[in-house]
């Protein structure tokens, strides 16, 4: 078995390590232009930006070797549920047949068949069973670090005293990570990245724009699909926080099954938003009602052009009285016009603030 996953923010770099301890080949597609040319051109038109990545991705992956593809299941009623099907039938027309595994909530399918599913990449690894255990418990805290390191870094570049620190440490920890095999190599360059963030020098008297980033998950997760907005933000100074994480799906797709998942989101949400639409409308919602009471100056809501629960909590998001920004990303933005917008935004957040003063 050579398995291929979607690149998905932090995810690839735990599962890297899982197949690692697994002994299972395991190739992880590169995000780039080229790759979303080939996907658009797989793809049905009216599909969504993270399935053309994902498709790109996938075809390249094939043609190396690749044999299965793992990929997580639908989040509501929208056209995530049809990723898997939809995977199947186009690469074989083709010619880029594969075994497609959909890792969905134990809710939608039934836990026997989830185990099933996660048993067809079991009976793959000759690993010792405890291996296999041990490397689940190691790949879920590479996650929770790099996650941890992500958000450390995003929030820290509003405050830092050299310009640039943070971005250059994030760069420097992916570097790493792509040459670091095996679960125990890569929590030791986690830990070492942790305790270099610390030692960033800091300036608490500043006082940076703080922006919450919210909208659909794949954009949230993956910074290809979000023109590396983060990034963007921490070179403009800018203190950023983002609700939806790989680590915080995680959790969720495990309370879900005992209603313990999210009270938060549920309880900040419902005002505005008070059934589920699919998607993860209601944790964007729920993050702008999060920045309105932390006192944020505004939200980023970032969607793929097209993507119908986003295109939802965009409308309810007008009742939240907080400054919103929201981005709508297919295959055709450019750098030039998203940065215009972004500056402009951010321009009116600091002409807000200067009005808020001098009202005070
Ligand atoms: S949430 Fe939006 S972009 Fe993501 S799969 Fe569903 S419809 Fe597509």
């Amino acid at each position: 078995m050579v398995i291929t996953i979607p690149r998905l923010g932090n995810t690839h770099m735990a599962m890297r390590a899982l197949f690692d301890a697994f002994g299972i080949a395991c190739i992880i597609p590169e995000n780039n232009k080229a790759v979303l040319q080939r996907g658009t051109a797989a793809a049905p038109e009216d599909m969504c930006l993270p399935f053309k990545i994902m498709m790109g991705g996938f075809l390249g992956a094939i043609e190396q070797g690749a044999d299965t593809i793992l990929l997580t299941g639908s989040c509501g009623p929208c056209r995530f549920g049809e990723y898997g099907e939809l995977f199947s039938r186009l690469l074989k027309q083709t010619g880029h047949p594969a075994d497609v595994i959909v890792i969905d909530a134990p809710a939608e399918i039934g836990m026997k068949t989830l185990l099933s599913r996660f048993g067809r990449i079991a009976e793959a690894s000759r690993a010792p069973r405890r291996v296999k255990i041990a490397a689940l418990g190691q790949a879920y805290q590479i996650l929770a670090l790099a996650d941890a390191l992500d958000a450390a870094a995003y929030k820290l570049a509003g405050y830092e005293r050299e310009t640039g620190a943070c971005a250059r440490l994030l760069a420097a920890f992916r570097r790493e990570m792509r040459a670091c095999r095996g679960p125990e190599a890569a929590l030791k360059v986690l830990e070492s990245y942790h305790r270099q963030i610390r030692r960033i020098g800091m300036d608490p008297s500043r006082k940076p724009l703080r922006v919450a980033i919210a909208g659909e998950v794949y954009s949230m997760f993956e910074p290809f699909a979000n023109l590396n907005i983060e990034e963007r933000l921490m070179r403009m100074g800018v203190a950023t926080e983002r609700l939806l994480t790989p680590t915080w799906w995680l959790r969720d797709l495990v309370l879900k099954p005992l209603h313990l998942n999210s009270p938060e989101v549920k309880k900040r949400s419902a005002p505005y938003l008070p059934v589920p639409v699919g998607g993860h409308a209601r944790e964007t919602i729920a993050h702008a009602e999060y920045a309105r009471q932390s006192g944020m100056d505004g939200v980023i809501q970032i969607f793929p052009m097209g993507c119908m629960p986003e295109i939802v909590a965009k409308a309810a998001l007008h009742g939240v009285d907080v400054p919103v920004l929201t981005l709508v990303i297919d295959e055709m933005t450019g750098d030039a016009g998203y940065d215009t917008r972004i500056e402009a935004f951010l321009d009116m957040l600091e002409a807000r603030r200067r009005r808020a003063k001098r009202w005070a």
